[in-house]
């Protein structure tokens, strides 16, 4: 490599693992193969995958990713003992290019508290992991969790014994995100200055936002020596999230004078990969979110408008089209053909069947009638609408609803179950919402607490289309759904039913966390 050759930093993504069990961000199976397709069309380099004895549902998730998706490397995440390890063996063997990550927790405070074990201890149990995964194969990466708050000294031991064993990658997480940059930086420069072999792995990092310095401390550890990124699409993660996938890259292109480093990713995917996530989970992003937030190009100061449409660089430091925005949203219309949907699509990070194509493109022609023009959102709105059919036990065969301002409303809900239809007429409720509700949950006889629910519009106008997610809880497990109508409450309907749906067919995610303890 010259001199003038920029540095090639690794991304490494923990959407699917580190982003996907914070509360709120739960994925099945078909979503989470979505989110790591688009991840590989994003230009990640390693895909963390999830953490496979965490739970069945892990396990299977990581085994099919590592099956079927190609071109990123597949990750598993284990903790430090046999059963761990061979376990993310297990779910990873299919993918060509895998790594197994392992982790064991190496502060004063979790030694003492949570693993009761002394320094020699925690390497024995270290070097064991290692040398065990890298029995499986040779892409190793090992971490020691909090280890933004262990010793200086003694984590130069673990990392050095570590990469001994075999590790070729180790990342060094602020696991609670208690790190600030200068600090951070110098945890970094200590291991490049200190460990003999350090040039023998890459140095990784794995940064929590909790001071909202998770992006600030990636860079400053990159500065130092660091190699790899951890990272999420949309920030998402534990507590208050990881590092941005999005703010970390675009700061490292945008400020290439001075980083000097680069990535693989492909960045006008940017936008539509985190419109893909919030699509998925229901989070949605913050309008004033770096990158790809609604805002983030919006220039409404009048000054700045002048300035702008003088040149553009007085003000804009990035351009809308290099992170994904397009210039024109408007995209289909009544005339438009299946090809073209089928593009855009594409373009918003969608990997439809011929069969799922045909299904989305009826419900595009039914919307098209209903509403002049049909933008990009309306269109990831109906497929996330189909993807969610499959399972379906009960579809909506109609509703009726009497409400007056103050008075107790009247409604009629009639269900379809394999052809057979099933009508109940109710008086009461709090409004309108909570008596169709009751209704759909007397029909199906299935009695849930709803925790979340909110109505949004998909895209400006009148017309626009009114989105509904709904999260519900029923027997201590958590069911999302989502309706999509030119009709709000018929969408907050459909939204509830889909979740009623989930819990018929079992695609619930248990309330309680999965193993706490992670990077
Ligand atoms: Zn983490």
């Amino acid at each position: 490599m010259s001199a003038t050759e920029p540095r090639r930093i690794v991304i490494f993504d923990t959407t699917l693992r580190d982003g996907e069990q914070s509360p709120g961000c739960s994925m099945n199976l078909d979503e989470k193969l979505e989110v790591a397709q688009a991840l590989v069309d994003l230009g990640v380099d390693v895909i963390e995958a999830g953490f496979p004895i965490a739970s069945p549902g892990d396990f299977e998730s990581v085994r099919e990713i590592a099956r079927t998706v190609r071109g990123s490397t597949i990750c598993g995440l284990a903790r430090c003992n046999e059963k761990d390890v061979d376990r993310a063996w297990e779910a990873l063997q299919d993918a060509p290019d895998a790594r197994i990550h392992v982790f064991l927790a190496t502060s004063a405070i979790h030694r003492e508290f949570k693993l009761r074990m002394d320094m020699d201890e925690i390497i024995r149990r270290a070097v064991e992991s290692v040398k065990r995964a890298k029995g499986y194969c040779d892409n190793i990466e090992f971490s020691p969790e909090d280890a933004a708050r262990t010793e200086p000294d003694f984590l130069c031991r673990v990392v050095e014994a570590a990469i001994a064993a075999g590790a070729t990658t180790v990342n060094i997480p602020d696991t609670v995100g208690y790190a600030t940059p200068t600090h951070f930086g110098g945890v970094i420069k200590n291991l490049v200055n200190r460990v003999p072999n350090i040039d023998q792995a890459v140095i990784s990092v794995h940064c929590h936002n909790d001071l909202g310095l998770a992006v600030a401390n990636s860079l400053s550890a990159v500065e130092q020596g660091a190699g790899q990124i951890e990272c999420t699409i949309n920030g998402i993660g534990e507590r208050a999230g990881n590092c941005s996938l999005e703010e970390v890259v675009m700061a490292m292109r945008t400020r290439n004078d001075y980083y000097h480093a680069t990535t693989r990713i492909n960045t006008p995917r940017l936008v539509p990969t985190s419109r893909l996530l919030t699509n998925i989970t229901g989070m949605q992003v913050q309008r004033n979110k770096a990158i790809v937030g609604r805002n983030a190009f919006a220039h409404e100061a009048g000054i700045h408008q002048d300035g702008m449409l003088k040149e553009p660089t007085t003000y804009e430091i990035m351009r809308p089209e290099d992170v994904g925005f397009t210039k024109t949203d408007l995209v289909l219309g009544k005339h438009s053909g299946r090809a073209a949907l089928a593009d855009r699509a594409k373009a918003l990070g969608y990997h439809l069947t011929a069969e799922q194509l045909q299904e989305v493109f009826d419900e595009f022609k039914r919307l098209a009638d209903k509403k002049k023009e049909v933008y990009d959102a309306d269109i990831a709105a109906l497929i996330e609408k189909r993807m969610n059919v499959a399972e379906d036990v009960w579809t909506l065969s109609g509703y009726d609803v009497h409400a007056t301002g103050g008075g107790t409303p009247t409604v009629s809900v009639t269900l379809d179950r394999g052809g057979e239809k099933i009508s109940r007429t109710n008086t009461g409720g709090d409004g309108p919402l909570d008596a169709l509700f009751r209704t759909i949950e007397e029909i199906t006889d299935t009695s849930v607490v709803v925790r979340d629910f909110r109505v949004h519009s998909v895209t400006r106008g009148k017309d626009a289309q009114g989105e509904s997610t709904i999260e519900i809880e029923h027997q201590g497990r958590v069911y999302r759904g989502r309706g999509v109508s030119t009709d709000t409450v018929e969408a907050a309907t459909l939204a509830f039913l889909n979740a009623v749906n989930r819990v018929a067919a079992g695609a619930g995610q248990p309330l309680e966390a999965r193993p706490h303890d992670a990077v």
